[in-house]
């Protein structure tokens, strides 16, 4: 209610009592990452002393991108490094928006030096003199705290000139705070946003490693990515790829949140099992779990022995528990909001597809919807699969898909009598 009250009277985040984000400290399960006091300074040192051959132990580590996509980080940062340009530019995606996230938070708020330091190995390898973090809006109140994190680096050779005594290696670091959308959290999104312009993903390819900010070669990576990429190369390759699966190596952050006793932030090998976060965050009479966000996928009752890792439910990190009290539909109904209101509105199949869709779920909601607008999001899905222009509208349709395979009844429920109303066949057709 407290939060509520904030919000209607349009209090910045920064002005909120400390104790709102308490989550941080909530870390219910230390791991390599959370847990290990990495010596600041140690793996970048290491990297200098090996003479900038980094890339070749990040691509043996198995390392994948921790934003979702799961991209090995190695190719990626071979391909920058061997991009031609006049300049070469690291940036770390910190515009953490898909709901129920919240784990770059914890590592921006209490690891924010293996994250720079991340990026300044990452700038060793690709041969980068500037980085960007381009933090959320809503995180503006842990501008501060950067920044004084990014002074006291430069302040120890971290950052700066000749760094560590390496001539030649000169990188530094801004922050660029984004303005609220969820959009720019899109990789090519947030390049446009840094630039100065409208946040609209861009056509791809080329892709950032090739023409990223100002066109230029861009290694932009997510905020644990950096973080997993020092864990890398301090554990050493082969130590790294003993964690986890084989195609998922390392350990992941899972924001777990919902109905359960204890919500938290979570560290696991990449192979841990739905029921198994289930047990550690206590959650009992769960039907369902939403794996990395509205757009990934809603896991019910007799999937919770699949595994998180790329082989199988690949997660940014969200883990969204409903227990039997919740109402499905009304969940799949919050998300397609989401989705219309987080529509960037640059190509039609999405601006008018998301709203369509809101609109539909809100006719079924107040009892005027029939099983041909059931049938209706399925053309539709198909319509913004072929059509959307980035992701969003690419998976706007999924929080309805996956709650009608779980949860048919609770849309059923609510659909007009057909003997009171037009009977259409699932094709569309009078019957
Ligand atoms: Fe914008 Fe949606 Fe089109 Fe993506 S799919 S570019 S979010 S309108």
């Amino acid at each position: 209610q407290e939060i509520a009250q904030l919000i209607r009277n349009r209090t910045p985040v920064a002005d909120w009592p400390s104790d709102f984000f308490r989550v941080e400290d909530n870390i219910r399960r230390s791991g390599l990452l959370l847990g290990n006091t990495i010596p600041y300074g140690a793996a970048l040192a290491a990297a200098i002393s090996s003479g900038a051959h980094i890339i070749e132990p990040i691509k043996a580590s198995g390392l994948r991108g921790r934003g979702g996509a799961g991209f090995p980080t190695g190719l990626k940062w071979e391909a920058c490094r061997d991009a031609p340009g006049s300049e070469h530019y690291v940036v770390c995606n910190a515009d953490e928006g898909e709901p129920g996230t919240f784990k770059d938070r914890v590592l921006l708020n209490s690891h924010a030096d293996l994250v720079f330091e991340g990026m300044t190995i990452c700038a060793l390898a690709v041969g980068a003199r500037k980085g960007f973090l381009y933090l959320r809006g809503e995180y503006r109140y842990l501008l501060e705290p950067l920044h004084a994190t990014l002074q006291r680096r430069r302040e120890s050779n971290l950052l700066g000139e000749s760094i560590l005594g390496r001539a030649g290696f000169d990188f530094d670091i801004d922050i660029h705070v984004g303005a609220g959308a969820y959009i720019c959290g899109e990789e090519s999104a947030l390049i446009e946003s840094l630039e100065g312009k409208r946040g609209v993903p861009r056509n791809r390819p080329p892709f950032p490693v090739t023409h990223g900010y100002l066109q230029q070669p861009t290694a932009i990576d997510n905020v644990e990515t950096f973080c997993q990429a020092v864990l890398a190369l301090y554990l050493g390759a082969e130590r790294y790829r003993a964690i986890g699966t084989a195609k998922s190596t390392g350990s992941k952050l899972i924001s777990v949140s919902g109905d359960c006793p204890r919500p938290g932030i979570y560290e696991y090998p990449f192979g841990v099992s739905v029921r198994e976060v289930l047990q550690d965050c206590g959650a009992v009479n769960t039907i369902a779990v939403q794996v990395s966000g509205p757009s990934g996928a809603c896991v019910g009752e007799s999937e919770f022995d699949r595994k998180l890792g790329f082989e199988d439910l690949p997660t940014a990190g969200a883990f969204m528990v409903f227990d039997d009290s919740r109402d499905m539909f009304e969940v799949a109904r919050n998300y397609v909001h989401f989705f219309a209101h987080e529509s960037c509105g640059f190509c039609t199949p999405c601006r008018v597809g998301t709203s369509m869709l809101k609109s539909t779920m809100d006719k079924i909601a107040n009892g005027h919807g029939t099983r041909y607008d059931l049938n209706e999001v399925e053309n539709l899905d198909r319509v913004l699969q072929t059509t959307s222009h980035c992701g969003l509208g690419r998976t706007a349709c999924n929080p309805v898909l996956h709650t009608l395979k779980h949860f048919r009844p609770a849309y059923e429920n609510r659909l007009k009598s057909l003997m009171f109303s037009p009977a259409f066949d699932l094709d569309g057709s009078l019957a």
